[in-house]
């Protein structure tokens, strides 16, 4: 059940090119991982969260 999680769950935060802190793995918001309103200041980890799925990864490579 645990690999439901993100591998970037409890890893420091990384940045975007705007400087925003964004999940090193799923590269989504601190935001959209922790909800809105939240600091970096009060979580220097990423908080665990949901893998993104596959369906909302457009970037994937198929191989034809
Ligand atoms: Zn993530």
């Amino acid at each position: 059940m645990t690999d439901k999680a993100c591998p970037g769950s409890g890893k420091s935060w990384t940045v975007d090119i705007e400087g925003k802190p964004i999940c090193p793995r799923c590269r989504r918001s601190l935001a959209t991982v922790a909800g809105k309103g939240r600091k970096i200041k009060d979580l220097p980890a990423v908080p665990r969260h949901e893998k993104p799925s596959r369906a909302t990864t457009r970037n994937t490579r198929r191989t034809n």
